[in-house]
């Protein structure tokens, strides 16, 4: 078993090892007789750091992962000339850690808060590198109940109690009222003890006071398998956060000429403004349609047993084109519109009044329509009255509208 030296101290960066093994199978790590590295366990994630050969050659320490027979794994870039028996100095990175306890400490905290104030228990905890989460079971989780725990930890926090490390036998702890027992693996349990507010067993590395946690700041909540999750941030990430939510609110605020606290009332407005204005649209197109439809069909003559209507607009869009062909074929019997937009989108719409035949033949739109779009590059088809269709630029429409009028003049 490697000599896990952060059960002892979290605060220790330095500390001096002896190489037991090395591989370079799949990866190159190697594994020391002590450690100061956390490996990822128990929601915490690994450390990073150096390890240093000579005072001059050091090594990245990528990753370190805890091994089933109870060592611990260092993943380097390259374990270069080291053999077994080799000294080493191992070089934690602490601002990586610091972190790393803020939020774990954090953790325990915000979970013995949940307990005291709802009895609430927190059954996993995750540690991503932007957030952490823990999962309360319970079946509801209220707003109110959110801001109480989050008010009661960040008091904790404030009242800067001591964080102690205790080893205990499991009798010992059977009987301190721990918040979790682990299950039986080892005899002695490591404890986290938070000064008459939280005694729990954990492996991981925590602040020695809880004022060194910063504060805490509870973030999305959602309904999991198992409860409820709650994301939260502790430390410089709770700073961080603050300053990034602060940004994007005064950014948006600019663009509202408002005032940071007025944003969503100025958002559901202009939605509300969308919204009725998409109405408008809507009804405007569907009028224009109407009497677009009407000048057409008293401008275009009938020959050879039809109204062809033919036309090529450059800033319609598709739903327009579908209105006016609706209407075109709806208006008048024996009719056909070819109908395109070259912008926003080029796109194309066929279309023929119900029932329409001339000498007994009748036509096929949605056919019509897959050779034109398929000639241009784009892609359509449709029902043998209706079509519609897509093509990736607005060159040759013109020339492809006129070449099908062409065919069924
Ligand atoms: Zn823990």
């Amino acid at each position: 078993m490697t000599d896990r030296l952060y059960y002892h101290d979290s605060f220790l960066y330095h500390f001096d090892a002896e190489v037991c093994e090395l591989t370079d199978d799949p990866r190159p790590a190697l594994v020391l007789d002590r450690t100061a590295f956390y490996p990822t366990s128990g929601g915490q994630v690994f450390d990073t750091g150096w390890i240093y050969t000579d005072p001059e050659t050091k090594l990245r320490v990528t990753e370190v992962a805890d091994r089933e027979d109870g060592k611990v794994v260092h993943y380097v870039e390259a374990t270069r000339d080291l053999k077994p028996g080799s000294r080493i100095h191992g070089q934690v990175d602490a601002d990586r850690r610091r972190d790393h306890m803020q939020q774990h400490s954090g953790q325990h905290v915000l979970s013995a808060a949940f307990i005291r104030l709802f009895d609430l228990q927190t059954v996993s905890f995750h540690m991503a590198d932007d957030y952490c989460s823990i999962d309360l079971d319970t079946p509801t989780l209220t707003k109110q109940q959110i801001e109480a725990a989050e008010r009661l930890a960040n008091e904790i926090i404030l009242e800067n109690r001591a964080v102690e490390i205790q080893f205990v036998t499991r009798d010992e702890a059977t009987n301190l009222g721990l918040r979790k027992l682990p299950p039986a693996e080892r005899d002695e349990l490591r404890l986290i003890d938070i000064r008459d507010f939280d005694l729990t067993a954990c492996g991981g590395t925590h602040v020695s006071h809880t004022g060194q946690i910063g504060s805490v700041q509870l973030r999305k909540t959602e309904r999991v398998r198992q409860g409820w999750r709650v994301e939260f941030v502790a430390g410089q990430r709770a700073v961080a956060t603050a300053r990034r939510d602060f940004t994007t609110l005064t950014e948006t605020a600019a663009l509202f000429s408002a005032n940071l606290y007025d944003v969503p009332q100025q958002a559901r407005k202009s939605l509300d403004e969308i919204r009725s204005l998409r109405k408008q649209r809507e009804q405007s197109q569907e009028e224009l349609a109407e009497a677009q439809a009407g000048t057409l069909l008293a401008e275009t003559p009938e020959s050879n047993g039809r109204k062809l209507i033919v036309r090529t607009f450059s800033d319609r869009d598709l739903n327009f084109l579908k209105l006016l062909a609706q209407r075109l074929t709806r208006l008048s019997p024996n009719t056909v519109a070819l109908l395109a937009t070259t912008s926003p989108q080029a796109a194309l719409v066929f279309a023929q009044s119900a029932g329409h035949s001339v000498a007994g033949q009748s036509l096929d739109m949605g056919a019509l329509m897959k050779e034109t779009t398929t000639a241009l590059g784009g892609r359509g088809g449709g029902s043998k009255d209706m079509a519609q269709g897509g093509v990736p630029n607005a060159e040759g429409i013109q020339a492809a509208l006129v070449n099908v009028s062409q065919k069924l003049a």
